[in-house]
């Protein structure tokens, strides 16, 4: 399928390469094509399940450079390809002949229309790319960041039977951290089959909102925290804000908030209700705010995760570059999919490994 630009008075090709010379020089010309994520396996969490995620890949070109970026649409986020396909249409680009005035280029992009926050990180992290492309550089160099200072990344095992956990962890096996998805009636099981099959890995949980009383949920991190367990995510619905406090206060575990925030303001009702956030580009329309997301969390004191959906390298790599500043890393998404477009960061015994590609730091594969 062609893209569709957005601006531009040209769709590009599917590579994104045929028609670039007679896009118009001197000006950003953004396009963009819907691409359904293909799973390798059912993604079963506490509250639905899935074999495809809703996808749209975008590009950013300014003279003759190519910058390339991802809105990934799980659907209880409430974004849809529609929604998206008709915010980036929305966009005006063209009018900016400076590609480094990111400041205005995204205050213009998040003013255009309230929410649609996979569609504001699609262009976000293609200006990053195409910025990074510019200036010949990786965004955690050009972000002063130690690539050897990346923690290790979990690899999730979701809810599932027996045979199908048992089949995943064998799969988990060159990770150092198991996160396992939680809140239906197996979480005792599924967490007994892993530690029997690896007694010593490290594992955490989440719990997506599917905890439902106080009380279970503090005997289950203590059951957890005597099993190796680091932290428990968003083990209540999004709301609860006292019951989640209440927790924290008890709790042997550090608790950590996913689903209960997406921009940067939201953190700042967190202080005393969780220990952590677990930051995704999806929920934090792109790069530019997720770094500032960092920032004001440790600020805040508070432990700092980087997250995702299930994606492509694209929008997955973006991510790895925030990587040397966190706590934690969750960056599996690609590694969830069949049909990725993208090489871009990779897991090396366990750990986020950046290399010295200029931009987010992908090569398009397919
Ligand atoms: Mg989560």
């Amino acid at each position: 399928m062609g893209l569709i630009a957005a601006s531009a008075p040209i769709s590009l090709s599917a590579t994104g390469s045929a028609t670039r010379k007679v896009a118009k020089r001197g000006t950003l010309n953004l396009s963009f094509k819907p691409y359904e994520l293909q799973l390798r396996h059912a993604f079963n969490l506490a509250r639905y399940s899935r074999t495809t995620t809703p996808d749209v890949q975008v590009q950013l070109e300014y003279d003759g450079i190519v910058g390339y970026g991802e809105c990934s649409m799980p659907p209880y986020l409430g974004e849809t390809v529609e929604s998206v396909t008709q915010f980036l249409s929305k966009l005006d680009l063209s009018q900016f002949t400076d590609p480094f005035r990111l400041e205005d280029i995204l205050a213009y992009v998040d003013s255009v229309a309230q929410g649609n926050r996979a569609a504001k990180a699609g262009v976000d992290i293609a200006l990053h790319d195409l910025l990074g492309k510019i200036m010949g550089q990786p965004w955690y160099k050009i972000w002063g960041l130690n690539p050897e200072a990346t923690p290790n990344t979990s690899f999730t095992i979701g809810i599932d039977t027996e045979d199908v956990v048992r089949q995943k962890v064998k799969e988990a096996s060159p990770y150092k951290v198991i996160k396992v998805k939680m809140g239906l009636d197996k979480d005792q099981q599924t967490i007994n089959i892993i530690r029997e099959m690896m007694p010593d890995v490290p594992i955490c949980v989440d719990v997506n909102q599917g905890w439902k009383t106080k009380e279970h949920a503090l005997e289950m991190c203590h059951w957890l925290k005597e099993r190796g367990c680091l932290f428990v995510e968003q083990p209540f619905d999004k709301t609860w804000i006292d019951e989640t406090a209440w927790l924290r206060e008890h709790s042997p575990l550090p608790i950590i908030a996913d689903e209960a925030f997406q921009r940067l303001p939201d953190i700042l009702r967190f202080k005393g209700v969780y220990d952590g956030i677990n930051i995704k580009l999806m929920k934090s329309t792109g790069m530019h705010e997720a770094h500032k997301m960092v920032t004001l969390a440790r600020a805040l004191g508070m432990k700092v995760m980087i997250g995702c959906m299930t994606e492509t390298s694209c929008a997955v790599t973006a991510a790895a570059n925030l990587a040397p500043l966190v706590d934690y890393a969750d960056l599996d998404g690609n590694l969830l999919i069949a049909n990725d477009r993208f090489k871009g960061m990779t897991v090396v015994n366990g750990k986020v490994t950046l290399h010295d590609i200029p931009g987010i730091g992908v090569k398009l594969i397919n």
